[in-house]
C-alpha cells in the first residue's frame, strides 16, 4: 500500500462542497497551462502513450514514441512485426515485455472489434486488453468524453491533504472525487492537481508558504 497523507488533513476548514470550486479556480489560474504531458498527434497515438506510462515517466514515453510513431501508424503495423521487434522498439519504457503483449492484444482487438478506431467509453476502453480505468479514464477524458476522474499518485496525495477524501484506494478516492468536483471540471481537474503536486505540493517537502490554496487547505504548515 504506498504512504497515506490522510491523517495530515487536521487543520479545521469548511466542508470540501464549500472549498472545491475556490480550489479549482485558483489552481486554474496557478497552472493554466496544465495539460496532459504526453506527446500525440492522433487517438491511436494516444491510446499507445498512455498504455505506454505506466511505471515510467512522461518524458521517457515521449522520447520512445518519436521514433515508435514513425514505424507504427495503424493497428495493422504492431502485428506486422515479430512480438520480440516490438518490444525492443518500447524497451526503454521499462515492462517492455508486458507492454508489448498488451499493445498487440489490444490492436488486435480494435481491428477485429473496434474498425480498427480506439474507442470512446470506459466500458469499451478497459476490455482492451492491458488497459485498466486508470487509462481508460485518461484516454477518455482527453477524447473529451471525460466519464471519470484520473486518479494516479498525485492526484490520490494531493485529494488526502486537502480532505477531500479519507479513502486510500484509487476507486474509492474516484467515487468521492466525482461527488465532489463538478462534471465539466472532470477531464482537468487531475491535471490542476498533478501539475500542483510536481510544482508546490511536493510529496515529502510541500511548499505551503507560496501555496495559493493554503487557507483552504487541513494539510497546510503556515
Ligand atoms: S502545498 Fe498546499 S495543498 Fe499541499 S499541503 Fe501545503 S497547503 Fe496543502
Amino acid at each position: 500500500m504506498p504512504k497515506s497523507y490522510v491523517h495530515e488533513a487536521r487543520k479545521p476548514v469548511p466542508p470540501a462542497r464549500e472549498r472545491i470550486k475556490p480550489i479549482i479556480e485558483r489552481l486554474a489560474v496557478e497552472h493554466a497551462d496544465a495539460a496532459i504531458a504526453l506527446e500525440f498527434r492522433n487517438e491511436l497515438e494516444l491510446l499507445v502513450s498512455v498504455m505506454l506510462s505506466a511505471q515510467t515517466t512522461d518524458v521517457n514515453v515521449n522520447r520512445v514514441t518519436e521514433k515508435l510513431f514513425e514505424k507504427y501508424k495503424r493497428p495493422e503495423d504492431y502485428l506486422a512485426v515479430p512480438q520480440e521487434e516490438l518490444e525492443r522498439d518500447i524497451f526503454a519504457t521499462g515492462f517492455y515485455r508486458q507492454k508489448a503483449r498488451a499493445l498487440r492484444g489490444t490492436m488486435a482487438m480494435l481491428l477485429a472489434e473496434f474498425d480498427g478506431v480506439v474507442p470512446r467509453t470506459i466500458d469499451e476502453l478497459v476490455r482492451l486488453p492491458g488497459v485498466a480505468r486508470k487509462t481508460a479514464n485518461v484516454v477518455a477524458a482527453e477524447l473529451g468524453n471525460a466519464q471519470g476522474i484520473v486518479v494516479d499518485t498525485h492526484v490520490r496525495r494531493l485529494a488526502q491533504r486537502l480532505g477531500l477524501t479519507k479513502e486510500e484506494d484509487p476507486v474509492k478516492i474516484e467515487r468521492d472525487l466525482m461527488e465532489l468536483v463538478p462534471r465539466e471540471d472532470w477531464a482537468r481537474f487531475p491535471h490542476l492537481l498533478i501539475w500542483h503536486g510536481r510544482r508546490v505540493c511536493d510529496a515529502r517537502q510541500p511548499r505551503c508558504e507560496i501555496c495559493v490554496i493554503n487557507d483552504l487547505c487541513p494539510s497546510s504548515r503556515v
